[in-house]
């Protein structure tokens, strides 16, 4: 299922994300040589519709036309089919970015199999995976560990950085086990902003000569834990505009993304009789939904303090991953030193 090039394809960088199919057969990994030999990772569209870190490397790549890069690259665009259609992935299937605990027998975990012995064997020096999210979040970093490179490595992007351990079976989980690695989110896809912001944050990390304890301090970081992912129960239908529906949100519950929302805000209205319609799951997989909401009146309230991120309003992420996820901020002195 895996392709795997030693330079970049004649016309390649020219495609948008949706002309990818027209090289590319499928995924496709591109090993580019650098000064440094260790490649920097960069992992793009898992997420088909999600084209902000192709069009931010493949500004990159420009740049380098005449050049050597200054460290080796290896260049990962994941899911060309469903990039095609612009969605995030085809019905047939699984999502690119929760196959990488890669134990089972699909041709899709074949290939994440494959992608982390190449980069294991390359001695790969960083991972960097590139996502865009739906509704309004500030830019922000995701790290698997709390470990001063993973910490290093998400400065670069931003000061904002998320740790998480569930969902466990994303990409940047895996390469945690080679390298420093992170996941980020740069906003929508159709953002320009966003775009820039990937190129110089590739552009940052290519020129680093290493990722240590000493190389640099860490600090100025905004650090929050994810401590349970929200979804919509599967009997239960959502809608922003639908008044027949049987959850209601708020037009605005985005603009609650990495704010602390206070006891009783009302974030929902629950048709009579469908009872608690979420289901929180924390890392360990236990459905705590009434640890952090209730029903009070045909309305959906939290009922302690809860700071959200990647609250969407769009009803099909809702359906295909998630409402948003639940975070708790963490000190970053106290974090290090234990
Ligand atoms: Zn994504």
């Amino acid at each position: 299922m895996l392709t795997i090039y030693e330079d970049v394809p004649s016309g390649l960088l020219q495609c948008e994300a949706t002309e990818l199919h027209r090289i590319l057969p499928g995924p496709s990994l591109i090993h580019l040589p650098g000064e440094r030999a260790d490649p920097l990772f960069i992992s793009v569209l898992l997420h088909g519709n999600e084209t902000t870190g192709w069009d931010a490397i493949r500004a990159v790549l420009e740049q380098y036309r005449e050049k050597t890069l200054p460290r080796a690259l290896s260049l990962f665009i994941g899911n060309v089919r469903a990039a095609r259609h612009s969605l995030r992935h085809l019905d047939d299937q699984p999502d690119f970015n929760r196959i990488w605990k890669a134990e089972g027998h699909s041709k899709e975990e074949a290939m994440v199999r494959q992608v982390l012995e190449e980069m294991r064997e390359r001695n790969v020096f960083a991972c960097i995976d590139i996502h865009n999210n739906t509704g309004h979040n500030p830019h922000y970093a995701c790290v698997n560990r709390l470990a001063t490179p993973f910490f290093q490595l998400a400065r670069l992007f931003s000061r904002t950085v998320v740790y998480f351990l569930k969902p466990d079976s994303v990409l940047s989980m895996a390469f945690a086990d080679i390298c420093p690695s992170v996941t980020v989110e740069c906003g929508k896809p159709v953002e320009q902003s966003g775009v820039l912001h990937a190129q110089d944050f590739i552009q940052s990390a290519l020129q680093l000569d290493h990722l240590d304890e000493q190389s640099m301090s860490v600090k100025d970081i905004d650090l929050f834990h994810t401590v349970a992912v929200v979804k919509l129960r599967h009997d239960v239908n959502g809608s922003i505009d639908d008044e027949s529906a049987h959850v209601q949100f708020l037009p605005d519950i985005d603009l609650m993304n990495f704010r602390e929302i206070i006891s009783n805000t009302q974030l929902a209205r629950v048709r009579h009789g469908v009872g608690m319609p979420l289901v929180a799951e924390n890392e360990f997989g236990k459905d705590v939904a009434d640890r952090y909401f209730e029903l009070s009146n045909g309305w959906l309230c939290n009922t302690t303090p809860v700071m959200p991120s990647m609250l969407t309003l769009d009803m099909d992420i809702v359906r295909q991953d998630c409402l948003c996820y639940l975070m708790e901020r963490l000190d970053l002195d106290k974090t290090l030193s234990t």
